[in-house]
């Protein structure tokens, strides 16, 4: 990230059990997600916010912080409950973001903005795959689009935490 970039102009990107790059800048206008692609968002989301209605999974919004105050608290501007913030999030089409053209990168997300980005075969096939970990990683996105940073903390140590609080 060059210095003249905030960090809420950030790009982060989840990989697939690798570390995340921060490249910076804006993508291409998004598309419509294919049907095939849209179900398997629709699936881990409906995934994610039931595991969000836990109060043990909520609190993986305490532990993280932007600009001085917690995720909850960055939460609680949209007046409503994880879940139902998870819900709305538009879940767009990323083939044409330049980051998902890389290996492993499934969902891409700029910190601060709720909006994600679906790099389609990639997540689906994940969400097919390994049902949970797509909910794991819908969830941690979801922090992204809250304000949370990346490197630090590196991607892993984000859905580990994600996991640890969401099972
Ligand atoms: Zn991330």
């Amino acid at each position: 990230m060059s210095p003249g970039i905030r960090a809420s102009r950030t790009l982060a990107v989840l990989a697939l059990g690798t570390l995340a790059a921060t490249p910076a800048s804006g993508g291409p206008a998004p598309l419509k997600l294919t049907r095939w692609d849209a179900s398997a968002v629709e699936r881990a989301v409906a995934g994610a916010a039931r595991r969000l209605e836990d109060a043990r999974c909520q609190s993986v919004l305490d532990d993280f912080e932007t600009g001085g105050r917690t995720l909850r608290s960055a939460l609680a501007e949209w007046g409503t409950t994880p879940a139902d913030y998870l819900r709305l999030i538009p879940f767009l089409d990323g083939s044409r973001h330049p980051l998902c053209r890389k290996d492993n990168v499934a969902l891409v997300t700029e910190v601060g903005v709720r909006r994600i980005f679906v790099c389609g075969r990639a997540f689906s096939a994940q969400q097919l795959r390994q049902p949970g970990v797509a909910e794991s990683m819908v969830i941690h996105e979801l922090l992204h689009t809250l304000g949370l940073g990346e490197n630090p903390p590196s991607s892993i140590e984000i859905t580990q935490r994600v996991e640890a609080r969401c099972r």
